[in-house]
């Protein structure tokens, strides 16, 4: 029996109820699968925490994470705290300190879903963004002078570093080597940003001889908007930095079916630390606590995070018991303009994996 050590952060708004949802569904893939066995321990980390220690996690919570070998995360977000708090005092530390430089980020239309684009056939849009998650804009080096004053001045500097985008140019070049058609497309924005954005070109274009199988070309930012509406078949892997990413892959969900399928893996491909799964939607405290929260990105996220545990065939049987689903349109979220349930799209899943052909 292989074991693994999960640490599930179901953190705030539906979080909670995705995350609950995903851990019954892995529960259900374990069952049917055999071989190996999740070990799951819970942290009761977020915003009501920070209403009561005052900080999202525990001061020693990287410590205490680095031991697991994965880490199953919902999502944080507050009404009632500001966003740069709590996005910096959970999510974010666990991705810079654990270097989870890759965030991959597939979109698919999964089978029964109308996506919004008119024309867009079922295989037209399959999709893999990756995000580089280390630096770039959000690296958080800036600060603020002069505070409340007129004369008040804030920056926020942009850091791209050779290694860091080196290292990211790699993996996108090596994530399009192993799919079918093998295209990278690199986001750029080199017109205007003639510093940072012009060495991430450059850097692309050396990483490029060393992938001679991969057909790679580049994109402004805002050429790659209206290419991803129009020619959605052009697109296979597309590598942006950690702003430009940030944005697209919202869009690429949108267009996908429904922020609430799309999910995400923040990857330290080296393996030194652990990665961290989660779906790519936030809190959405406008449906907390209705039970209808779309636990689909969580699932494909909990099969994201089998496959890089190495457990492949389990990740596959969730994603076909996912795409089984989804195919019904009675197990539809009203995200999707069903009228499911949390609870009634997770028994479907685990019903699925019950049964002998997934
Ligand atoms: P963040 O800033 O963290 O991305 P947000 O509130 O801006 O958070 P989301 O929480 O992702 O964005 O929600 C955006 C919209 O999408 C909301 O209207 C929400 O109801 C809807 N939504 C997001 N996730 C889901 C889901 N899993 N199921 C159904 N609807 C969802």
């Amino acid at each position: 029996m292989r074991d693994y050590r999960i640490a599930a952060i179901p953190a705030d708004g539906i979080g909670r109820e995705v995350i609950a949802a995903g851990l019954t569904v892995l529960e259900a893939v374990q069952a049917r699968h055999g071989g190996f066995r999740l070990i799951v321990e819970q942290f009761p980390w977020g915003s009501d925490y920070y209403q009561q220690h005052g900080r999202m996690m525990a001061e020693d919570g990287l410590d205490r994470l680095r031991r697991f070998d994965a880490i199953f995360f919902g999502a944080v977000g507050d009404p009632a705290i500001p966003d740069h708090v709590t996005l910096w005092g959970l999510r974010l530390p666990i991705c810079q300190g654990f270097d989870q430089y890759a965030n991959v980020r597939p979109a698919r239309v999964l089978p029964g879903i109308s996506p919004p684009l008119r024309n867009c056939a079922p295989g037209d849009l399959d999709w893999v963004i990756l995000r580089e998650n280390s630096e770039g804009e959000y690296a958080g080096n800036g600060g603020r002078v002069h505070r409340g004053l007129p004369e008040e001045v804030a920056t926020e500097t942009s850091v791209f570093t050779r290694s860091g985008v080196t290292r990211i140019m790699r993996y996108g070049f090596e994530l399009a080597r192993h799919r079918p058609r093998r295209l990278l497309t690199v986001v750029t924005k080199s017109n205007a940003q003639r510093h940072a954005m012009v060495m991430w070109d450059e850097i692309a274009a050396e990483v490029a001889q060393d992938f001679p199988d991969v057909t790679w070309n580049k994109e402004l930012v805002d050429a790659m908007t209206t290419r991803m509406v129009l020619k959605p078949k052009t697109i296979d892997v597309v590598v942006a930095s950690n702003l430009h990413a940030d944005i697209l892959s919202d869009l690429a969900a949108a267009l996908a079916g429904s922020l609430g399928i799309a999910p995400t893996a923040n990857l330290n491909p080296e393996r030194k630390f652990p990665s961290m799964f989660e779906p790519i939607h936030g809190s959405a405290f406008d449906i907390a606590g209705k039970g209808i929260a779309n636990p689909i990105a969580t699932f494909w996220t909990a099969s994201m995070m089998l496959d890089h545990l190495g457990e492949r065939e389990a990740a596959a049987k969730l994603m076909s018991a996912i795409e089984r689903v989804t195919a019904i349109s009675a197990f539809h979220t009203p995200d999707l303009g069903g009228t499911a349930t949390t609870a009634q799209v997770t028994e479907a899943v685990c019903d699925a994996l019950r049964s002998a052909n997934v």
